[in-house]
Parts: structure tokens; C-alpha cells; sequence
């Protein structure tokens, strides 16, 4: 079977698209221009013969961007969207930068999909744990959230910083794709993967340079020095390592049947920054006495009183799968950081 990727370069399409690869699917990968396909190359190091294909799609946020694409390609079984801007601040249009990518690209390729991907028989849509969470019931441990709860933020708080405008465009082009479905009926299935904050390696040692920005948190844990002042709280969320992520969607569409409208919610613990500390004090070696000890057990007293209660029970039924520890997640991350800047 062939399945289309947009973002194929992210940090967790490129996981993706190994798994896909592995389990012998062919992929059709967007991404933005000839050099943001350059990491790509590297499958050929991975694979003999990689059954694998770039497609350029400059601008998601334009209505018919993936149109050609589509159209070009109509052996197209899945489609995996996983293209949507993720950072903590650029530039001062937060409408702009996050929700007009978000959403237009996601009824954009849904569009594209329904009129001429005859073929498609299930589309994915990687969410966001910022879909699911609301704000307002972080310290309220009586709130349960769960696959059916949505963050109901408004626009207009939303928009005042770059973090909540992030969640909220997640939130509605979750919320438009389903909308989506329920009035279009097209030929296919959807199903979304949320996942809560995404570590673990690379799958290519080089981007391990350039960062993405869940990554990038645990970088910033490595850079603090030593005697920096505590405490070490936030961010303090939910994790998931981005192997268990990437053989979620493959799942998917494994049993597209039994996925269908699914909302797949990934979190495999909590961690807070003081977490980080922990791991990387007490399996880094290479950075021992160079970075905070912090307090641990006021790191897991903060995580207790100041984190979200959450049960994804429906999705680990769904899925079956036994998740790489929060620990393991974080650690995989830094050892490899540590080699990769050891060795350039
Ligand atoms: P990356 O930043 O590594 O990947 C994002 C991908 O989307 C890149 O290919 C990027 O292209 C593409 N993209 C972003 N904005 C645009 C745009 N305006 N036009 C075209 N392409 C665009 O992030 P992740 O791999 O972490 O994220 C992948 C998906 O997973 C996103 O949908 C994100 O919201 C979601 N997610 C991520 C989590 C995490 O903690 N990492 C948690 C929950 C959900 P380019 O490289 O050219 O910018």
C-alpha cells in the first residue's frame, strides 16, 4: 500500500515514515522545498531500495496546495497530515504563524483528498495533546481528561501568547477535520493521533543540531549551568517517546477499520524539568557536576499538585502497545545530544 506523508521531514514524520518503510508500505512525503527533503536522502542508508518519494508543497496554508500532489498521485491508499507550524514563539502574528497552517492545511489536503483521491481509505491526523487539555482544570485533580475532552479555550486568550495559540490551533484543526467528515461523508475514514509532549532520539543523528521544539526542552535542561537557581519546575506536562508516536499512526493503518474515528491520546508519564535533571544527573556521566542537581523530590511534589490528572485507558486498549518509559524517553534524547555535540 502507498501512503502520502505531509511535513515528512518533522521530527516525528521521519519516525513515521521508518516504521513505514519497515512494515514494507511505500510513501509519497511532502515537504517544503529540495532542501528541506535533503535529510530524506539518509533512508537510502536505512533501506536498499527505499520505496520512498518527495512531493513539494511550499505553503500549506494555501487553499488547493495539495491538489498537484493528490492528483499526481492516485495509487494513494493513506494519508498521514502531520505538517503544522510547532514552536514557542515567532513573530508576533499568532494567527498567522499557527492557525491559519494548522487549519487550512488540514481541510486542504481533506479537500484535496475528497475530490481526487479515489483511492484513500483512511486519513490520519497527528493532534495534539493541546487538543485535549484544558487549561483551566490543571490543578483541579477531580477533572479527569480523557480521549472525549477538548480544550476550550477562546481565541481571544489564545492569541495574547504563542504556547496558547499553538493548542488552540491544534484544537481547531482537530475539531475542523472532524467537522469535516461528519458533513462532507467522504469516501473515507479519519482517525487522530494526540500525542502529549514528544521525546526520544532523532531518528538522524544530524538534526540533532537543529532541534525541534519538544526536543529542544531537554537541549535547554543540558545547557543549564550548574549553579543555576531553582526551582526547576516547568514545563511540567505529559510525555510520550516518539518511537511509540510513529508505530501509533502505523497501526492505524494496519486495521483502518477499527481505527476509524479514533482519537488516539499518547502519554506515557509526567515529567517536569526537575525530571530531566534527574535523569540526565543520574545517567549522563559527561554532564555530572556541569548542570543543576535541583530537588527531586519537590520536582515530583510540584508534578503531584501542579499537573493535570489524565486516563488514556481507551487508547492503550486500542493500541496494545507497552510504552518506552518517560525516563528511557528523556534519556535516549540526551545521550545522544551529548554524542553528537562530543563528536562536532
Ligand atoms: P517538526 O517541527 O519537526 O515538524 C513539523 C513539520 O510540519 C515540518 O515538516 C514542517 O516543515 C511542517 N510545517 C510546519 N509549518 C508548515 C507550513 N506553514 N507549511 C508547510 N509545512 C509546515 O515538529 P514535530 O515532528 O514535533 O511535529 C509534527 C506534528 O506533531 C505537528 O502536527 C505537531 O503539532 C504534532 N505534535 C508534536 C508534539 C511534540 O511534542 N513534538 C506533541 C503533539 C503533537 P519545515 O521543517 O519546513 O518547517
Amino acid at each position: 500500500s502507498v501512503v502520502l506523508v505531509t511535513g515528512a521531514n518533522g521530527f516525528i514524520a521521519l519516525h513515521i515514515i521508518n516504521e513505514l518503510l519497515k512494515a514494507g508500505f511505500s510513501v509519497v512525503g511532502t515537504v517544503r522545498s529540495p532542501a528541506k527533503g535533503k535529510i530524506l536522502d539518509n533512508f537510502k542508508s536505512l533501506y536498499k531500495n527505499p520505496q520512498l518519494v518527495l512531493e513539494y508543497v511550499p505553503d500549506i496554508s494555501k487553499p488547493d496546495a495539495f491538489d498537484e500532489v493528490v492528483k499526481n498521485h492516485p495509487e494513494v491508499d493513506y494519508v498521514l497530515h502531520t505538517a503544522s507550524p510547532f514552536s514557542f514563539g515567532v513573530g508576533d502574528d499568532n494567527e498567522d504563524v499557527f492557525v491559519k497552517p494548522a487549519v487550512n492545511g488540514t481541510l486542504g489536503i481533506l479537500n484535496s483528498v475528497k475530490n481526487y483521491g479515489h483511492n484513500v481509505k483512511h486519513v490520519v491526523v497527528t493532534s495534539s495533546c493541546a487538543a485535549i487539555l484544558n487549561f483551566d482544570k490543571f490543578t483541579d485533580h477531580s477533572f479527569v481528561h480523557t480521549e472525549a475532552t477538548w480544550n476550550p479555550m477562546p481565541w481571544d486568550i489564545a492569541k495574547t501568547n504563542p504556547e496558547l495559540a499553538y493548542c488552540y490551533s491544534k484544537t481547531v484543526a482537530e475539531r475542523s477535520a472532524r467537522d469535516f467528515v461528519a458533513k462532507e461523508k467522504p469516501g473515507f475514514t479519519i482517525s487522530t493521533v494526540n500525542p502529549s509532549y514528544v521525546y526520544g532520539p532523532q531518528l538522524f543523528d544530524e538534526t540533532t543540531g537543529d532541534l525541534n521544539t519538544s526536543s529542544d526542552l531537554i537541549n535547554q535542561a543540558m545547557k543549564l549551568p550548574h549553579d543555576a537557581p531553582g526551582p526547576f519546575t516547568e514545563p511540567a506536562n505529559m510525555g510520550i517517546d516518539v518511537r511509540d508516536v510513529a508505530i501509533a499512526h502505523l497501526i492505524t493503518l494496519q486495521n483502518p477499520e477499527k481505527f476509524a474515528d479514533a482519537r488516539l491520546a499518547l502519554a506515557c508519564g509526567y515529567f517536569s524539568q526537575q525530571l530531566f535533571l534527574d535523569v540526565l544527573n543520574s545517567r549522563i556521566p559527561e554532564l555530572k557536576g556541569k548542570i543543576p542537581v535541583g530537588d527531586s523530590a519537590a520536582g515530583k511534589q510540584y508534578i503531584a499538585e501542579n499537573v493535570l490528572t489524565y486516563k488514556f485507558s481507551k487508547t492503550e486498549q486500542l493500541l496494545g502497545v507497552k510504552y518506552i518509559s518517560i525516563e528511557d524517553s528523556i534519556y535516549a534524547t540526551a545521550k545522544q545530544i551529548v554524542d553528537y555535540e562530543s563528536a562536532h
